[in-house]
């Protein structure tokens, strides 16, 4: 199925339980959901999940993984952001600095952006040419089928904001004292971009959905309703992971 971001009303809710206060009691009880899974998923140390994360400055990454991690044991979590590449960096393949980073046997890790950027702002921004960004959907898509052949489960998000949503949240930050930090002129210049960014998902969208690792679109106007979103694919493929305490190990007989 070819997913069309035109098509998708970042201000919606979809399968919401209910209102924003419903919804919001709905992801009070997916969280404890989580934090059991999560315990069961560290103690059976043999499969693991990354979930991997990508949207438009200010649209929402951070506040998702505060929202949707807290109260998890932060052993057997860890989160990953992805900048600009170092010099050290470009002088590797693009994924020579994502692999180690994957989750080992029982962790969690979230991705705060990716891989992903290399088929998107390099591509936008021109960096590379694009005999060189467009065979890496293939390169990607074999990177996580290899991964999920050794046991990883990928949740792929795109959190998906309205242009109008991201110039509000510019704003805040840039007269909030306590957003003010996160602010960058830059972004101002990457949102001139915004049609571009938006062609460059929807085809990276289109291009590394598969069987092993899909995509789902979330839209992000609405932080409640994406609170519930991100916390529902998660909490889904846990249990469909259906982690289990080790059994009891032997402990031998009593020495007499
Ligand atoms: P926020 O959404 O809160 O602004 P952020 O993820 O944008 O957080 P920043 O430090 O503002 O964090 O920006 C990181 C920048 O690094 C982004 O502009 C992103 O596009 C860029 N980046 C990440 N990976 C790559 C890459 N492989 N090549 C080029 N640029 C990259
Ligand atoms: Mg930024």
């Amino acid at each position: 199925m070819t997913i069309s971001l035109g098509d998708i009303d970042p201000s919606s809710t979809p399968g919401a339980p209910g209102d924003r206060a419903a919804t919001e009691a709905a992801t009070e009880e997916l969280r404890g959901r989580l934090v059991d899974l999560q315990e069961r998923l560290w103690a059976e140390h043999s499969q693991s999940l990354l979930l991997v994360l990508q949207a438009m400055d200010a649209g929402g990454k951070d506040g998702t993984i505060r929202k949707v991690f807290t109260g998890v044991n932060p052993q057997g979590c860890r989160v990953y952001s992805f900048k600009e590449p170092s010099r050290h960096e470009l002088d590797h393949d693009f994924l020579w600095r994502i692999h180690p980073c994957t989750p080992g046997k029982g962790e969690v890790v979230i991705f705060n952006r990716s891989h992903y950027e290399d088929v998107l702002v390099t591509r936008v921004l021109d960096l590379v040419p694009e005999s060189t960004w467009r065979p890496r959907y293939r390169i990607i898509r074999d990177f996580e089928h290899g991964l999920a052949a050794a046991g990883t489960r990928i949740v792929k998000v795109m959190l998906h904001i309205s242009k109008q949503e991201q110039a509000k949240r510019f704003a805040v930050r840039r007269d909030d004292p306590t957003k003010h930090w996160k602010y960058s002129p830059h972004d101002l210049d990457m949102a001139q971009q915004w049609d571009d960014f938006m062609r460059a998902y929807e085809e990276a969208v289109n291009e590394t959905s598969t069987d092993d690792a899909p995509w789902h679109v979330v839209p992000a106007d609405q932080k409640w309703y994406r609170n519930w979103a991100v916390l529902r694919l998660v909490t889904d493929a846990l249990t469909d992971m259906d982690p289990r305490y080790p059994e009891s190990k032997d402990l031998g007989t009593k020495a007499t």
